[in-house]
């Protein structure tokens, strides 16, 4: 067929050639586990995972072979996942917020042949060693394991020549029910996941930004970054271990980044300290934040103390992760801000490459109102087709389209808003109430640390609202006080029936309030009646 274009695989590999190529001096900076500042290049980089490439090939491993990380976000991390994706294995991103049994029963799934970790981590791994047969070798990411493997390697690893449909990563969902199910991404899923992320309406990350990305590698891709940021030819600055306010901080400024991305906690974390310090961000120009409801109030927090540009976004593991952005559309950003805030607090717009449809139980449309809410279903070229080892079985519907398990709500802007997770729905007399919203509006309360909304059992109404709070240390706030701040805020009917102060909220592996052991530790729990 004459006159048809070049073939040219959508492979990994060309992202970190292409970096090496045109913005080879541009540095990778990592702050090392052990405190130091780590410097290096692109250039650097490419060279350095080629030679990890040939070490491996001469440790006999194949294309398609699963190697693992159980590492925190550093040069030698990006190193490792270019060396194992380019020569055509698989990256096998380890969580290391899993619990250990967790973690052994994923490595057993995956057949991992070797992993490479942080050197704290060693002990975790060394205690279950045995229990993980098909792991032949462990190598601490340290100047003694890593660097001498490196060092003897050539640089002449030949990378990419296989299909873009080959297997580049493998990551884990936490698991909200069962063990957790492997994601399987293929060369061309994170490729095209990559361009998608680049363009302005979503990260927009180009060669001018110094990129930050808090989200951790070992959580869906980093959010993409450690492929937008070498494709942009971006300033990378891996922040390792210190994840607190004053840690992120000093980074920020000393590195002078423009870009960053996180969960909204370490968020949290950032402006109780500027606040507390009085400090200013003077080079951070916008921060996405997701993988957990944005609240509001951190949002604007962020805008009116800071200037920054806050970025609400919507992701999973099964989408590479990126679902929505909430970036003005034009009508939006035409809107005076207080107008502009009701959409851009919601998650966001699907960018191409991403197709949302709502629907009712009955698997029927919903339309796209502000209103309807329903099963939130999506489909595109990077999005997860079945779990790794067909797992959980079939999973897309007869139309092709993944259930998110969230639910949502689309308004005719097009900005989708998550309502909950399915199996946190609150179900009161036939209706449902929205845990999320309700949370957001608690924690914009002065006392609330964090907050999360369970239903209770209730005899008439099947389920009411229940506010699980923990306060800030040192503050303090009743009941009262805490259902008067919602007062106007929510429908009537929607008031918590009470409001318990606990110690502690438990977060999961990825940093996600997790409701399950907030249930079971309410189990013995009965509202009270008024
Ligand atoms: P994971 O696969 O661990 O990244 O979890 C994905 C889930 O996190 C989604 O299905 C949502 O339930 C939740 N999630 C991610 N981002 C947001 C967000 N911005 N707002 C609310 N929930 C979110």
């Amino acid at each position: 067929m004459l006159g048809l274009m070049q073939d040219w695989p959508l492979t990994l590999d060309r992202i970190l050639d292409h970096a090496r190529t045109w913005h080879g001096a541009v540095e990778v900076v990592s702050r090392a586990i052990e405190g130091p500042i780590l410097r290096s290049t692109y250039a650097q980089v490419h060279d350095r995972a080629k030679r990890l490439s040939r070490a491996l090939l001469d440790l006999g491993v194949e294309p398609g072979d699963r190697i693992a990380t159980l590492a925190l976000n550093g040069g030698r991390h990006l190193e490792v996942w270019y060396g194992v994706m380019g020569m055509g294995a698989v990256c096998h991103t380890l969580n290391p917020r899993m619990s250990v049994d967790q973690l052994c029963y994923i490595i057993n799934h995956a057949g991992d042949r070797i992993i490479f970790c942080d050197a704290i981590f060693l002990p975790l791994l060394a205690a279950r060693r045995e229990q993980m047969p098909s792991v032949e070798r462990i190598v601490a990411l340290n100047d003694e394991d890593y660097e001498p493997l490196i060092a003897q390697a050539s640089p002449d690893a030949v990378w990419g020549g296989f299909d873009e449909n080959t297997a580049a990563g493998l990551c884990y969902t936490s698991g909200t029910t069962g063990e957790p199910k492997g994601v399987l991404y293929s060369h061309r899923s994170n490729f095209l996941h990559t361009i998608a992320t680049m363009s302005a309406d979503v990260m927009g990350v180009s060669s001018r930004d110094v990129v930050l990305p808090v989200v951790p590698m070992f959580h869906a891709n980093a959010w993409g970054l450690a492929f937008s940021a070498p494709a942009a030819g971006a300033k990378l600055v891996m922040p390792g271990a210190k994840l607190d306010g004053a840690s992120i901080y000093e980074l920020l400024e000393s590195e002078k980044v423009t870009l960053s991305a996180a969960v909204p906690t370490v968020f949290q974390m950032l402006l109780a300290y500027l606040r507390e310090t009085g400090q200013r961000l003077t080079t951070l120009k916008r921060v996405v934040i997701g993988g957990a409801a944005l609240p509001p109030a951190l949002m604007r927090a962020f805008e009116d103390e800071q200037g920054l540009l806050v970025v609400h976004a919507w992701g999973m593991t099964e989408t590479s992760p990126l679902g929505v952005v909430s970036m003005p559309e034009s009508r939006v950003a035409a809107m005076p801000r207080e107008a502009q805030r009701v959409h851009l607090e919601k998650q966001g717009r699907p960018p191409l490459g991403i197709e949302l449809r709502l629907t009712n139980e009955a698997g029927e449309d919903l339309p796209h109102d502000g209103r309807a809410v329903g099963h939130l279903m999506v489909r595109g070229p990077f999005v997860a087709a079945s779990y790794f080892r067909g797992e959980g079985g079939d999973i897309l519907d007869e139309r092709g389209f993944f259930d998110t398990g969230d639910i949502a709500a689309i308004d005719p802007y097009g900005f989708m808003e998550i309502t909950d997770r399915a199996k946190d729905v609150i179900k009161s007399g036939g209706e449902w109430i929205s845990s999320i919203e309700i949370e957001n509006l608690v924690m914009a309360h002065p006392a609330v640390e964090i907050a999360a909304v369970i239903g209770a059992a209730h005899p008439k109404w099947d389920e009411r609202p229940v506010v699980v709070a923990k306060l800030k240390p040192g503050a303090s706030a009743d009941r009262a006080e805490i259902l008067a701040f919602l007062e106007g805020k929510i429908p009537k009917w929607w008031t918590p029936d009470d409001v318990v102060f606990v110690d502690d909220v438990p977060l999961g592996p990825t940093g996600k309030v997790e409701k399950k052991i907030i249930r079971q530790r309410m189990a013995g729990y009965v509202l009270p009646t008024v």
